[in-house]
């Protein structure tokens, strides 16, 4: 039994130095990403929920890697967050949108992106920086720009946020609060944060079919109204989803059943396939 047990401690523990060297090669590899160019992003439709003609997109991030694809930003992320590389990440992320906005703006469409910020992202000293050089290098509308964090972000230094907040709000860029209702959620919070809108959880909007998930539905978009917020509905993935939200006059609808993240030239054909 003596030695099954040191067997045991030995195969675990060169499982775990496996672990640890693969976590620290995607790190290397993380490291090289953005000059190899395998750093992409995204857009996902946001469209109007009564006309359901488009609005916007969401910019999403994601790694093409030559050997597992694309993988997902659930994964990379937080290894970005933890290794401070997100800062990288996050200002190449906010730069391309950005750049890409405009284009789309000078070809005619006011077309509002929504850009992730991650809290290390939203800490680092020269986030208000970025964006101000952003907003000078061309004459995009700051409103187009809309910024998202989380509640557990916003939370975790309330009087630095309103700060941040503040100063980014100076600017003119809209301000939303991701995932709402999911995190640490403080009500106190909405009203002494300068925010524009309020994204729904695709997890509620999952629930719609049934009643406590339309009551939860219901009291956001109450609450949002009561608090001049405007509401963003996401994973709307089914037309009842759709009727639901309309008739509970939700002002804007993001998910599959529009369009999934895509490559900006396949966005931009999405754009042209919408009835006008
Ligand atoms: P999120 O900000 O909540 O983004 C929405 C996620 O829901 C996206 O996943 C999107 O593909 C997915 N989604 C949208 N509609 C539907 C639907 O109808 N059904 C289903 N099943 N899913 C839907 P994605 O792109 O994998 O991103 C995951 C998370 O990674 C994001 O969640 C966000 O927290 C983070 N992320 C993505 N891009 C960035 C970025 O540039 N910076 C930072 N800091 N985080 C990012
Ligand atoms: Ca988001
Ligand atoms: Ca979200
Ligand atoms: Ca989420």
């Amino acid at each position: 039994a003596k030695t099954e047990g040191g067997n045991q401690f030995l195969f675990f523990s060169s499982e775990m130095n496996q672990v640890a060297q693969e976590s620290m090669r995607m790190e290397n590899e993380l490291r090289n990403a953005l000059k190899l160019q395998q750093i992409e992003v995204y857009y996902q439709p946001q469209v109007d929920a009564q006309t359901l003609q488009p609005i916007g997109a969401e910019a999403l991030v994601r790694w093409n890697h030559p050997k597992f694809g694309l993988v997902s930003p659930a994964t990379f992320i937080p290894l970005a967050e933890s290794t401070g590389l997100i800062t990288e990440i996050g200002n190449f992320v906010m730069r391309e949108a950005v750049k890409q906005t405009y284009q789309w703006y000078q070809q005619g469409h006011n077309l509002r992106i929504g850009i992730n910020l991650s809290s290390r992202q939203f800490t680092q000293s020269n986030l208000m920086k970025e964006v101000q050089e952003l907003l000078s290098s061309n004459d995009l509308p700051s409103e187009l720009i809309d910024l998202e964090i989380t509640e557990s972000l916003a939370m975790s230094d309330a009087e630095s946020t309103a700060h941040i907040l503040n100063g980014l709000k100076a600017m003119g860029v809209s301000i939303s609060i991701d995932d709402f209702g999911t995190g640490y959620s403080s009500l106190a919070y909405l009203h002494s944060f300068p925010i524009d809108t309020i994204k729904i959880d695709r997890c509620f909007v999952q629930n719609l079919n049934t009643q406590a998930g339309q009551a939860i539905a219901n009291t956001i978009i109450a609450m949002a109204k009561s608090l001049d917020l405007e509401v963003i509905a996401e994973g709307i993935e089914l037309t009842e989803q759709i009727d639901y939200l309309q008739a509970r006059h939700c002002d804007i609808l993001q998910g599959f059943k529009f369009g999934k993240p895509m490559p900006a030239r396949e966005f931009e054909q999405w754009l042209r396939e919408q009835p006008k």
